[in-house]
C-alpha cells in the first residue's frame, strides 16, 4: 500500500519538475547510515565515511555531513566539493588511485587525511613530507568483489599495495621517518560472504600490529543492497556482530582504542533513489514491444557497463496488466536498460520509474548525443527540493571556444 502513496508522489514530481529525473528520499538514506551505525554499537570509536562518488550532489553531501558522517573522496576535486559544504577537513579522507604526488601534496595541504595505494609515491611523500601522517591502503588479495569491473581485491588488481610488499613499507617508514596512522583496505564493490570479509580483516589486523601509531582500521566497502525481489544482500547486522566483537578483542591487543571506519557508497544512496523517464515510443517489432525513454546510457549507464539489473515499474499505469517489454533509450547506439522485462501495460508518455538510482546513476551521467543531464530533487521532511536544474544549450556550449573561420578566408583573399 505504501508503495502505490509513493508511485504518486514520484509521479506528481516528474509532472512537476519534467523528466527525466532523479528522486532522492533523504529518509531512506537515514534509515541505513541508522542501521550500519547500530550494527556497530559495540565498537567504542566508529566512523563512517560516506563515498562521494557514489552520488555528489553537494546537498546530499551536506545531508551526511549533518548526520555526522565523514566522506570519502578519491580526487582533489571530490574534495573541493566536500569542503563547500563547511565539513571539517579531518572528517575528509582521500583515497586515490594512481593520482600524482602534485595533486596528493595538494590535498594534504587543505588538512585532509591521506590515503596511499602505492611505494613509489608513499616513499616521496615521506621524504618530503614526514610530519604528515599517512595512511596505506592495504590489497589483501581477497577475491570479494560481485563484478570484475568493480572487484579491487583479486592478485593483479591495480589497488593498494600488496600485502607481500608490507615489509618494504615498513622500511620507507624506518628511512623517512613518516608515521602511518590508519590501514586501509576496499575490497571491491559488492560483498556478498561475510567469512570472505572477515578473513580480509584478519589480514588488516596483522598489518596494523606491524605499526606503533595506529589511530583507525578503515575496512572499506561493497555492501550489497538487493537491486531485484530474492537478492542477496550482505547481512549487515550479521557483520556488525561479528567484526564489532573481533575489533573490541584487537584493541586490548594492540593496547589503543582505535577508530574502526568504513566507507559505504552504494549501501548508502542506492535505494534512496529514483529514475523517472518518459515513454516517447511504444514500437511492436515481429518479436518484440519496445518502450523507448526520454533517456539512455548517457543518464543511467549501469545496465549497459556492467550488466546491472534496476527493477523498472509503471508509475503511471501501476494496476495495470503485466507484458513483457524491452526498455531502451533515445541514444543511437544500442542502449538497452531491460531485455523482456514483465511490466504493467505501457503507453506512450508514461513515465516509467527504475529503482536503485541513487548510487552511480546521476555521477556517471554524461552529455553524450548533446543531451542534457537530468535534474535532481530532494525529498525530504515530506517536500521536494530541486537540488540540480536541468541543463540547457548554454551548458553544452560552456568552455567551447569558437575560431572565426572567415577571418582567415578574408585575409587570404587580400
Ligand atoms: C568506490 C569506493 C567505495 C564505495 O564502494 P561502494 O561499493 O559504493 O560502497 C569505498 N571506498 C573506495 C576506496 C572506493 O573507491
Amino acid at each position: 500500500m505504501k508503495i502505490t502513496v509513493e508511485k504518486v508522489q514520484l509521479l506528481e514530481l516528474a509532472n512537476k519538475y519534467g523528466s527525466p529525473l532523479y528522486v532522492y528520499d533523504t529518509d531512506k538514506i537515514e534509515s541505513q547510515y541508522n542501521r550500519l551505525t547500530d550494527a556497530f554499537s559495540s565498537v567504542k570509536s566508529l566512523k563512517l565515511n560516506y563515498a562521494v562518488k557514489a552520488l555528489s550532489n553537494i546537498n546530499i553531501l551536506k545531508f551526511f555531513k549533518n548526520l555526522g558522517a565523514g566522506l570519502d573522496t578519491v580526487s582533489i576535486q571530490e574534495v573541493q566539493l566536500s569542503l563547500t559544504t563547511g565539513i571539517d577537513p579531518k572528517k575528509i579522507i582521500y583515497t586515490p588511485n594512481g593520482v600524482s604526488l602534485t595533486e596528493i601534496e595538494e590535498v594534504a595541504k587543505l588538512g585532509v587525511q591521506i590515503n596511499i595505494d602505492n611505494l613509489s609515491i608513499l616513499e616521496l611523500f615521506g621524504q618530503k613530507h614526514p610530519e604528515i601522517p599517512v595512511c596505506v591502503r592495504i590489497n589483501p588479495h581477497i577475491m570479494a568483489g560481485g563484478n570484475s569491473k568493480i572487484s579491487v581485491g583479486h592478485i593483479d588488481s591495480k589497488f593498494g599495495i600488496s600485502i607481500h610488499q608490507v615489509p618494504h613499507i615498513k622500511r620507507v617508514v624506518e628511512n623517512t621517518g613518516m608515521n602511518i596512522n590508519g590501514i586501509h583496505m576496499h575490497t571491491g564493490s559488492d560483498i556478498l560472504d561475510i567469512d570472505t570479509f572477515l578473513r580480509a580483516t584478519e589480514i588488516l589486523f596483522d598489518v596494523a600490529k606491524q605499526f606503533k601509531n595506529i589511530d583507525f582500521i578503515d575496512f572499506g566497502s561493497g555492501f550489497k543492497v538487493p537491486y531485484k525481489e530474492g537478492d542477496i544482500s550482505t547481512d549487515i547486522e550479521q557483520l556488525g556482530l561479528q567484526l564489532s566483537e573481533r575489533f573490541n578483542e584487537f584493541c586490548i591487543e594492540y593496547g589503543k582504542e582505535i577508530t574502526l571506519m568504513f566507507e559505504p557508497g552504494k549501501f548508502l544512496v542506492s535505494q534512496a533513489g529514483s529514475f523517472l523517464a518518459k515513454v516517447n515510443v511504444v514500437k511492436q517489432t515481429t518479436s518484440t514491444v519496445f518502450a523507448h525513454v526520454d533517456s539512455g546510457f548517457n543518464h543511467l549507464v549501469r545496465p549497459m557497463m556492467y550488466d546491472s539489473y534496476h527493477h523498472i515499474t509503471n508509475i503511471s499505469n501501476p494496476t495495470g496488466r503485466d507484458r513483457y517489454y524491452s526498455v531502451v533509450g533515445y541514444i543511437c547506439e544500442t542502449d538497452t536498460f531491460a531485455s523482456n522485462r514483465r511490466i504493467a501495460e505501457i503507453s506512450e508518455e508514461d513515465v516509467l520509474c527504475f529503482h536503485n538510482a541513487g548510487a552511480y546513476c546521476f555521477s556517471m551521467a554524461s552529455n553524450y548525443n548533446s543531451r542534457y543531464l537530468p535534474a535532481e530533487v530532494m525529498f525530504h521532511d515530506g517536500k521536494d527540493y530541486l537540488i540540480r536544474k536541468r541543463q540547457t544549450l548554454t551548458d553544452i556550449l560552456n568552455n567551447q571556444e569558437i575560431i572565426d573561420f572567415s577571418a582567415r578566408k578574408n585575409q587570404q583573399k587580400k
